[in-house]
């Protein structure tokens, strides 16, 4: 079943007398557990497709449905109680804080749900776990390196159990060899019941994902299937 179904979006800025279309008729639909990478180069239309995938802006035309629910409708707050339950995120820059531990920065989410501290810290350490970084977790941000600090934000956008990982461009500020590590967990979380979306500029990234979807000035140019020899 189809997890995102989006039909015809549009999202226009208006900048003086001008009108950008940042997304121009774009339809895309993916299912559960499907790993897409969603592809294309600097001011394609990539962030204005995850911040609307993500719950974070809303189109100014079209259809976006999240698990059958359709997005344009809700208030703010529905919009982002609706992200907190369904999305995780992942980013470039790891966004973690850096007076936190490893397992502090991993229960934040769950702070704001008000759950107690003891099972925040038990489903903190089983996400810690599943990216392998159990052993490091009194570590603040700065005692880890780049693919561990990656591994840490990986674990928080885990730990509220999201059926949608949006990661935009995580492997950015990795070497190669780190960044196949995180893809590698990525592909992981396919298996384990999230539904994965990879924004990347960088073809060799998108690869290891199962499907690239190709997007330029605002469009869909191809969607594929990616082939495993
Ligand atoms: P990418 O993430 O692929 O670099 P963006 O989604 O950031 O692309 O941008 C797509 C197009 O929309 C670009 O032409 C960009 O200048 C324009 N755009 C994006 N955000 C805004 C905004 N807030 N106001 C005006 N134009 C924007
Ligand atoms: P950039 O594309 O400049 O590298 P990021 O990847 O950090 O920026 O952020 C991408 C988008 O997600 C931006 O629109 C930003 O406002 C939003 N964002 C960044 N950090 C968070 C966060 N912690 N929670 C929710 N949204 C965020």
């Amino acid at each position: 079943a189809a997890i995102i179904e989006i039909e015809h979006l549009v999202k226009s800025y208006v900048i003086g007398d001008n009108v950008v279309h940042a997304l121009n008729d774009v339809s895309l639909s993916v299912s559960e557990r499907e790993f897409v990478a969603i592809v294309g180069p600097s001011g394609s239309g990539k962030s204005t497709l995850m911040n609307i995938i993500g719950c974070l802006d809303i189109a100014t035309s079209g259809s976006y449905k999240l698990r059958g629910q359709e997005i344009s409708l809700y208030t703010e707050d529905e919009l982002s109680e609706f992200r907190n339950r369904m999305i995780g995120f992942i980013f470039q820059r790891f966004n973690l804080l850096n007076k936190l531990n490893a397992v502090e920065n991993v229960e934040l989410p769950l702070v704001y749900q008000g759950i107690s501290s003891k099972e925040r810290r038990e489903r903190a350490v089983a996400a810690l776990e599943k990216v392998r970084l159990a052993n490091r977790m009194l570590h603040t941000p700065m005692e880890l390196s780049g693919g561990q600090q990656q591994r840490v934000a990986i674990a928080r956008a885990l730990i509220t159990d999201p059926p949608v990982i949006l990661a935009d461009e995580p492997t950015g500020n990795l070497d190669s060899t780190t960044g196949k590590e995180v893809m590698q967990i990525l592909q992981g979380l396919g298996s384990a019941g999230h539904t994965i979306v990879l924004i990347t500029h960088d073809m060799n990234i998108a690869k290891q994902a199962r499907r690239i979807v190709r997007i330029s000035d605002g469009r869909l140019v191809s969607d594929e299937e990616v082939s495993r020899s």
